[in-house]
């Protein structure tokens, strides 16, 4: 619909939809740009958590020897559940950012 305005998915100022194409999600290339950054750094935060819990996981099994040799068993079970609890929000962090939900895209 022509002269639509929406709210840019990164800065949130308005912006006008144009008359014909896709639908416009940001009010400039750079907003476009600065987002797909966001996402991309969101996706490598989110595989270092992950493989921060794999590697605590193994750990508090014992299937790493090495690992968690410094701390006593409590220490890596509350670095694994912090470990987790890191990965879930970097998960929750993604979801939200490919969503479109963050009008102000957190610096990384
Ligand atoms: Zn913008």
């Amino acid at each position: 619909m022509t002269g639509e305005t929406f709210p840019c998915r990164t800065c949130g100022n308005p912006a006008v939809q144009p008359a014909t194409g896709r639908p416009r999600r940001y009010c400039s290339p750079a907003c476009k740009r600065r987002t797909e950054q966001n996402i991309r750094a969101a996706r490598r935060r989110l595989r270092r958590a992950e493989r921060a819990v794999s590697a605590w996981h193994a750990a508090v099994t014992g299937q790493d020897p090495l690992a968690g040799l410094i701390g006593t068993p409590e220490d890596d079970v509350r670095q694994w559940q912090d470990a987790c609890a890191r990965r879930d929000q970097a998960h929750a962090d993604l979801a939200a950012l490919l969503r479109g939900n963050v009008a102000h895209a957190s610096p990384v």
